[in-house]
């Protein structure tokens, strides 16, 4: 099943306002994280519990120095960067997010349902081969693999680690 197949006006007119609400929600909710943040003291122009000085003293007083928050905040980016590929990862040598590359029934596009791996050994070669089976019974030696991608979100707190880990290397 393809999207386009389910619903024709996804993409052309009644889809558009709902998207567009969406990023608008999404807008708001990252100016309103940025004004918190703000009177917070986050960015030292306003006196706060997150201004960076006070920031700092607090947490030295609980003995964590400015290289434990870069490696914290070093670790949380590269875990924000590369979670994606650690689970695609995954997914590929589970055989997990597979679909069926055979023809669909009308002639036109393809089956796309999920598919299991199985591995039996052949009588011709002698050797393991692979195979994917999906539920309308067809078997193919490969299956369409669906990585997952990230999303605004996610880019977001990348960007948003990586501002932190610039700040504490050069302003504390
Ligand atoms: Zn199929």
């Amino acid at each position: 099943m393809n999207e386009q197949h389910m619903n024709p006006g996804m993409y052309t007119g009644s889809g558009q306002p709902r998207n567009r609400l969406y990023n608008f929600g999404l807008t708001m909710v990252v100016m309103g994280a940025s004004f918190i943040l703000y009177y917070l003291g986050l960015f030292g122009t306003v006196d706060g519990p997150l201004t960076p000085a006070n920031m700092g003293a607090a947490l030295s007083g609980l003995g964590v120095t400015q290289r434990h928050v870069i490696m914290a905040l070093l670790s949380i980016l590269i875990g924000a960067l590369s979670w994606n590929w650690v689970f695609n990862l995954t997914s590929v040598f589970i055989g997990a997010r597979m679909t069926c590359k055979a023809a669909g029934k009308d002639g036109d596009g393809v089956c796309g349902a999920t598919v299991k791996r199985t591995r039996h050994l052949s009588k011709r070669s002698g050797q393991t081969v692979v195979e994917y089976v999906c539920p309308h019974g067809h078997r193919r030696p490969e299956a369409h693999f669906h990585p997952v991608k990230k999303g605004p979100i996610s880019n977001t707190a990348c960007l948003a680690c990586l501002a932190f880990v610039l700040i504490a290397v050069f302003c504390v």
